[in-house]
């Protein structure tokens, strides 16, 4: 970290399943620039508190300015999609994402590129969609238990992911988003100090391809 002036003990890395973002009700749009890989594309880096609250819009006056992450643009298109509608080039996601959690995280990132290098840097180093192939959970429209998910992840990337799901347009229950632990110099991955919460995911869970 840059400073000691930091208001959170840890940052969530959420990765989201594009197919999962689309396969609902509300169904989705792809970015201007076409339809993202099918991978594990960034949600967002999230400072957190150990008692699992959380800062958020720290700081007004600092908007997304999309020329401070100009050398970032080809990684953010392709790792950090948005497919949210109306279709759009991703700068909508990505200054949520700055104001909302980013101007809360600089004592650890420095500034807005920093943010954005971050959360791309960690991606990097979590082979998710490998890893759960080699655990036999392939993005095929089939039904995975919950520890066959956690169990592929941890087994492949040495952390073990808390999973989020959604409901298809059918209402089954489907794997959505991986949460990852950051330590809060933004680093390294650490064991989760706290569950993100939110609504069960059963144990069967669908996979869509996307
Ligand atoms: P939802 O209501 O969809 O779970 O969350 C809405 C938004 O609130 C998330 O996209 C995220 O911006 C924020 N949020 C939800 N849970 C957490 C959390 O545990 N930590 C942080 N930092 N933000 C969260
Ligand atoms: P959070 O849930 O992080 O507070 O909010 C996510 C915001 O970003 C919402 O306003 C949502 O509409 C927008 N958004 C744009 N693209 C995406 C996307 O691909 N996935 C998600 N989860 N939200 C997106
Ligand atoms: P335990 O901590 O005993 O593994 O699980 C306690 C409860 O939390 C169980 O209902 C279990 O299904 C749920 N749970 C554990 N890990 C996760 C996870 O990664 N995602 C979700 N949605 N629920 C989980």
């Amino acid at each position: 970290g840059r400073s000691s002036a930091q208001d959170y003990d840890f940052f969530f890395l959420v990765l989201q399943w594009p197919g999962s973002y689309c396969d609902t009700k509300q169904s989705c749009c792809y970015p201007r620039s076409g339809k993202p890989a099918a991978d594990f594309g960034i949600h967002g880096l999230w400072p957190n508190r150990d008692d699992g609250s959380y800062p958020q819009n720290c700081d007004p006056d600092s908007e997304f300015d999309p020329s401070k992450v100009s050398d970032l643009m080809g990684s953010l298109r392709s790792e950090w999609p948005t497919l949210a509608c109306p279709s759009n080039d991703g700068t909508r996601f990505w200054a949520h994402e700055w104001e909302k959690h980013g101007t809360c995280a600089v004592s650890a990132v420095g500034d807005e590129h920093g943010y954005f290098a971050a959360a791309i840097r960690l991606r990097s180093q979590l082979p998710v969609l490998a890893a759960l192939r080699d655990g036999g959970v392939r993005p095929d429209g089939g039904y995975y238990t919950l520890s066959q998910i956690k169990g592929a992840v941890s087994r492949g990337v040495g952390f073990e992911p808390f999973v989020e799901c959604n409901r298809d347009e059918s209402g089954n229950s489907q794997l959505y988003q991986l949460y990852f632990c950051v330590d809060a110099a933004g680093e390294k991955f650490v064991e989760c100090p706290v569950s993100p919460g939110g609504r069960p995911c059963g144990n069967r869970i669908e996979f869509p391809a996307f």
